[in-house]
């Protein structure tokens, strides 16, 4: 299937429960799913999904650790809804939202045309990065990159 959204839809309740969610002391990974007949080419995020997951340290920096069955159960728990992954999030403690080589290796949503969201300062200012085209309604587009292009 051709994924390439030309554009995203984020009801404003997904940005709110996703910034309480991700508003931590500690580094945090959540996902967004779409409807697999709402993905192009305006992709609506429908969905926030928590994963189980340990917050973990070492001296590669701070990081979350997912376990294999819990991915296998988001990959089905989707299936049976119909929806897809198709943005990852997680926090990082400062400024710098590039991706490490840590969050290379765990990339949950990598398929072509998927979005992976780095937000600064573990959330303490929401989700600044993301901005609201349509003030008022629930609507929002990101300007973020993709995390690859097919
Ligand atoms: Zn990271």
């Amino acid at each position: 299937m051709q994924y390439s959204p030309e554009s995203w839809e984020i009801p404003k309740e997904i940005m709110d429960e996703t910034t309480r969610a991700l508003s931590h002391q500690h580094e945090v990974f959540v996902l967004w799913t779409a409807k697999r007949s709402e993905v192009v080419p305006r992709c609506r995020i429908c969905r926030i999904v928590i994963p189980r997951q340990i917050p973990e340290s070492s001296i590669l920096g701070v990081s979350v650790r997912i376990d294999g069955d819990e991915l296998a159960r988001i990959v089905y728990d989707n299936y049976t809804r119909g929806e897809k992954s198709v943005v990852q999030l997680h926090t990082h403690p400062g400024r710098s939202v590039v991706m490490s080589g840590l969050d290379h290796e765990r990339e949950v949503v990598r398929h072509p045309g998927a979005l992976s969201i780095i937000v600064p300062w573990y959330a303490r200012d929401g989700l600044p990065s993301v901005r609201r085209t349509d003030p008022g309604s629930s609507r929002v587009m990101t300007h973020l990159s993709r995390t690859s292009i097919s």
